[in-house]
């Protein structure tokens, strides 16, 4: 039995300061992942700073169109919010696609992009994890790999990133705000979530007692249309094998804005910058659409039991571009 003491917070500083002053201490929102992974040990503080009682859970208007989500925002508030629904409909999108309905009236959206990975290694404590005990070794790399990552691998850790709102996300070119004991910080999605590299255990850039008090989304551009389509091996309650987001405007026939973004085969939701160029200009087309994803697939490293997601993972950007396309496609 370890001793684990709860305390609930009142107010923002608080809830810092509190988490500040002991180095193994966490704070607490939905805890629909924390709270399982400290039942298996994999998580073991000595202090939960429960946050639900903090004022994190707006969804505002910001001016010129974007939207600013407080952190403990429940994803599924975030789904059916009115703004989100008519000016965002991907966050909406890969928010019903995620998770459960009862873990989505749960789980918050600044936890959601905290949450750790799905790897079974990591939630077995008796399995060698770089991520949950650095330098222990990988048992993925010869293990079970079948729904681990083939982008941004290293060879210290090969597990994907779970978020499927995190992939919207990061291809809306939103912003993390924190505050914490050094102030108040903006960080841009993208480096918002870590490659594994040579430190798995590091997964984001925040800092002991710095807390998620919201994610800003800028206004999507003009005219643009999006969709979230996941691929999974069941139709609800399950992760990706591949997802895409994609934001995209087409004038006369030709793209002249592509943001997309990937997951379930990246170490951190995985924009496709290479894919996005190569579109700008193009036709849209089917065409266009492979030749993009082709490019963007071939720096993937799979191993032999997910070697199947290069394939699957570029029919898919060509479902969902050709989605939001239909019958006007040259
Ligand atoms: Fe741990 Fe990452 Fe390896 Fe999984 S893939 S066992 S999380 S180091």
């Amino acid at each position: 039995m370890r001793p684990l003491t709860y305390s609930r917070a009142t107010d923002i500083d608080g809830a810092i300061a509190a988490v500040q002053a002991d180095s193994d201490s966490a704070f607490l929102a939905g805890g629909t992942t924390e709270v399982d992974l400290v039942r298996l040990n994999v998580l073991r503080p000595r202090l939960l700073v429960d946050i639900n009682d903090l004022p994190l859970n707006g969804v505002e208007d910001l001016p010129g169109g974007g939207l600013r989500i407080g952190a403990l925002a429940r994803m599924s508030d975030v789904a059916r919010a009115a703004a989100v629904l008519e000016r965002f409909p991907v966050i909406s999108q890969a928010l019903l696609l995620g998770a459960s309905p009862q873990l989505r009236n749960m789980a918050s959206m600044g936890g959601n992009l905290c949450q750790r990975v799905r790897c079974s290694y990591f939630r077995d404590v008796t399995s060698p994890c770089n991520k949950r005990d650095p330098g222990s070794g990988c048992a993925a790399l010869e293990g079970f790999s079948r729904g681990h990552a083939i982008l941004g691998t290293s060879d210290k850790c090969i597990a994907t990133h779970p978020s499927d709102v995190a992939v919207a996300l990061v291809a809306l070119d939103a912003v993390v705000h924190t505050r914490g004991p050094g102030g108040e910080r903006a960080i841009p999605i993208d480096d918002f979530f870590l490659l594994p590299g040579d430190t798995p255990e590091r997964e984001h850039p925040l800092g002991h007692g710095e807390l998620i008090v919201a994610i800003e989304v800028p206004a999507a551009p003009p005219a643009s249309r999006s969709v979230y389509l996941k691929v999974r091996d069941r139709e609800s309650y399950e992760f990706a094998l591949v997802s895409v987001a994609a934001v995209l405007r087409v004038d006369g026939g030709l793209v002249t804005d592509a943001r997309l973004a990937l997951g379930g085969v990246g170490t951190k939701p995985w924009r496709v910058r290479q894919a996005e160029a190569s579109l700008l200009g193009k036709p849209a087309s089917g065409d266009s659409y492979a030749q993009a994803a082709r490019e963007e697939l071939s720096a993937a490293t799979p191993r032999p039991a997910n070697a199947f997601k290069v394939e699957l993972a570029q029919r898919a950007m060509i479902r969902a571009l050709s989605t939001l396309t239909r019958g006007e496609e040259r």
